[in-house]
């Protein structure tokens, strides 16, 4: 009796797996996207404090150690700075989905390393005192 219960435990438990995992394939919207987050980020502040564990007993080497950690730390900062998006977008009244937040865009910088010509717009590589392009006197840039 005991062993056909237990089967029958084992049988919903793997039906109840597997309903679950393949449900769970197509991700479910979340209900309240910061439960979302903080669920993430607790399991990352899980995952380290086990790190540091096995670490400390001395499951894993200095250099597998400070990769995963430095993994972890850098998924936990995606998680953070989703949630300071997150924030942002409900002050804005904007509820919703979450969005990644963007990585920053390198500035193009017009004039790299010249010295810019106030009344022409001309750049020069040096300083001059008066514009190569409009001869007017150029103010002496500050460095
Ligand atoms: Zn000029």
């Amino acid at each position: 009796m005991i062993i056909v219960l237990a089967c029958v435990i084992a049988i919903v438990v793997i039906a109840f797996v597997l309903g679950v995992r393949a449900k769970d394939l197509p991700e479910p919207e979340p209900e309240s996207p910061f439960l979302h987050l903080d669920e993430r980020k607790a399991a990352i502040y899980e995952n380290l404090r086990d790190l540091q564990f096995e670490y400390r007993v001395g499951k894993l080497s200095d250099q597998d150690y400070q990769n995963t950690k430095q993994d972890l730390q850098r998924e936990l900062a995606l998680v953070l700075a989703g949630v300071d998006a997150l924030k942002a977008q409900l002050a804005l009244g904007k509820v919703g989905q979450v969005v990644p937040p963007a990585l920053p865009k390198p500035t193009v910088s017009i004039a790299p390393n010249g010295v810019l010509c106030a009344s022409c717009g001309a750049t020069f590589e040096k300083q001059l005192k008066f514009c190569g392009e409009c001869g007017k006197p150029m103010p002496v840039a500050q460095t």
